[in-house]
C-alpha cells in the first residue's frame, strides 16, 4: 500500500502551486490578506482578495525548520519569544533579512491581518503588524455568554441563533459590515451577496463531506489512515473554503478514505490502542504521530481538525452574513471554552471508540484542566503533554516519546 493518500498529495501540490501563484499577484499589486484560522474567511473569497492563514504558516515554518530563526528575529526587536508562538510567527517571518530563503519562497507582505482579539498578547502580536507601513489589524471582539447550550454540535447546523446567542451575533454582524465596507473602500473590490450565497453553499458541502470522512473513521477498525494525512486531506482545502477545488478536494478525501475501509486496510498493521490527540499539531515533531504505531500498535485516529470541520462549520438557513456570524462567533468556544469545548471532546473520544487521549497542554493552555478532567471523568485515561506545539525548545523529543511510551504500557495497557 502506499503510505500517503493521494488525495492529501494532491491537495499539498495545490497549495503549492497556490502559493507560487500567489507570489506573481502580490507582485502585481493584488491585495493580500494574513488571517487567523477561526476569522470569516468567506468574506475574502466573495471579494477575491487572496489571503494566507495565520497558523498554517506557522506550521509551514516550523516542519522546515525556520521557527527559531523567525523566533529570534521578534526577541531581537524586543518582542516576546516566548509567548503566543504559534500566532507570532509570521510576524518574525516579516523581519526575515533573507526572505527568499524562507518556506515556500516566503510570505508576502500582508495589506490586511484579521484576528479575533482572543487574549492580550494575541492582541498585542497584532497591534504591531497594525504598526507596519502599509498594513491594517482588522480586530473581531471575542465575545462571551453566560449560559451554554449542552450538546451545541446538534444545535449548529440549523438552530444556530439558539446556541450562540443573538447578542453576539448583532455584535459580529456589526463588525462584518464594517470589515466590507473597509476592504470595499481600500481595494476597491465589490462584495456581491449572490456570489457570497455561492460561497457560504459550497463550504457547507465541503464540511458535510468532511462530517461523513469523519464518522467513517470513527466507525473504521482499522484505522484507515495516519493523523498525518488526515490533517492536510481536511486543512488545505478548509484554507480554500467556498471554492468548488475545496469541496471536490473534500469528497475526493472522503471517497480515498472510503475505498480503505471498504478494502479494510489499516494504516497500524498491529492496531491494538486507539489514540485521540487533544491539541494543535506537534508541527515540530510530525513523526511523533506514528512511532507509536511501531512500538506499541497504538493509532492515533483524532485529532481536531477533522472532527472540528465535521461539528463546527455548517451553518443553514437565515441571512447569510447572520450565518457567517454564527460560523465563527463560538468558533475559540467550541474548541477551548469549557463546558463547550469539554463535552465535545468527550463526545468524540466516545464516538471513536479511543483507549486514551494525549492531550497537548501548552503555557497559553486554553482550557486544558476542564478538557483532561471531563474526560476522566468519562473513564478515558488521560496524559497530559507539556510542549509548546510549534517551539521545539520546550519539551525534548526523547523526553516526550519515553513519556508516552510509558503512559501506554502502565495506563493504556492494563485497561484495554
Ligand atoms: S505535510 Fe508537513 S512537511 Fe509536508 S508540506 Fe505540509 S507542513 Fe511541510
Amino acid at each position: 500500500m502506499s503510505d500517503r493518500l493521494s488525495s492529501a498529495e494532491a491537495a499539498l501540490a495545490y497549495q503549492r502551486q497556490w502559493f507560487a501563484d500567489l507570489h506573481g499577484a502580490v507582485a502585481d499589486g493584488a491585495p493580500f490578506a494574513l488571517v487567523n484560522a477561526d476569522t470569516p474567511h468567506e468574506i475574502l473569497r466573495t471579494m477575491g482578495i487572496p489571503y494566507v492563514v495565520n497558523q498554517w504558516w506557522a506550521s509551514i515554518v516550523t516542519a522546515k525548520g525556520r521557527t527559531q530563526d523567525y523566533l529570534g528575529l521578534l526577541r531581537e526587536r524586543g518582542y516576546p519569544d516566548h509567548s503566543e508562538q504559534y500566532s507570532s510567527i509570521a510576524l518574525g517571518s516579516l523581519f526575515d533579512p533573507d526572505p527568499g530563503s524562507a518556506p515556500w519562497g516566503g510570505l508576502p507582505r500582508p495589506s490586511l491581518v484579521l484576528a479575533e482579539t482572543t487574549g492580550d498578547a494575541s492582541r498585542k502580536v497584532f497591534d504591531v503588524w497594525d504598526e507596519e507601513p502599509g498594513t491594517t489589524f482588522y480586530p473581531l471582539e471575542s465575545a462571551a455568554r453566560d449560559d451554554v447550550p449542552p450538546r451545541w454540535w446538534e444545535l449548529m447546523p440549523r438552530r444556530w441563533e439558539e446556541a450562540v446567542g443573538s447578542d453576539r451575533l448583532d455584535l459580529m454582524v456589526e463588525e462584518l459590515v464594517g470589515l466590507i465596507r473597509f476592504l470595499e473602500a481600500t481595494t476597491g473590490r465589490e462584495f456581491l451577496e449572490t456570489r457570497f450565497r455561492e460561497v457560504m453553499a459550497l463550504a457547507n458541502e465541503q464540511q458535510e463531506w468532511n462530517r461523513r470522512t469523519r464518522d467513517l473513521i470513527a466507525r473504521a477498525r482499522p484505522c484507515p489512515l495516519s493523523v498525518t494525512d488526515s490533517i492536510p486531506g481536511v486543512m488545505v482545502p478548509q484554507w480554500h473554503r467556498g471554492t468548488t477545488w475545496a469541496r471536490d478536494a473534500a469528497r475526493a478525501f472522503h471517497d480515498e478514505v472510503a475505498a480503505r475501509v471498504a478494502e479494510g486496510t489499516g494504516v497500524c498493521p498491529d492496531e491494538r490502542y486507539r489514540l485521540m490527540w487533544v491539541g494543535r499539531g506537534l508541527w515540530f515533531d510530525l513523526d511523533f504521530y506514528r512511532r507509536f504505531q511501531r512500538t506499541h500498535g497504538a493509532v492515533f485516529v483524532w485529532s481536531m481538525y477533522l472532527a472540528i470541520a465535521a461539528d463546527g462549520y455548517l451553518r443553514y438557513g437565515g441571512d447569510p452574513l447572520r450565518a457567517l456570524a454564527a460560523r465563527f462567533a463560538a468558533f475559540s468556544d467550541q474548541l477551548y471554552t469549557p463546558p463547550w469545548s469539554a463535552e465535545w471532546y468527550v463526545k468524540e473520544a466516545r464516538h471513536h471508540g479511543v483507549d486514551g487521549v494525549v492531550h497537548l497542554v501548552s503555557d497559553d493552555a486554553r482550557g486544558g484542566y476542564f478538557t483532561t478532567r471531563a474526560l476522566r471523568a468519562a473513564g478515558i485515561p488521560v496524559l497530559e503533554l507539556r510542549a509548546d506545539n510549534v517551539d521545539a525548545r520546550s519539551a525534548d523529543k526523547d523526553a516526550l516519546t519515553r513519556t508516552v511510551g510509558d503512559w501506554l504500557d502502565n495506563e493504556v495497557a492494563p485497561r484495554t
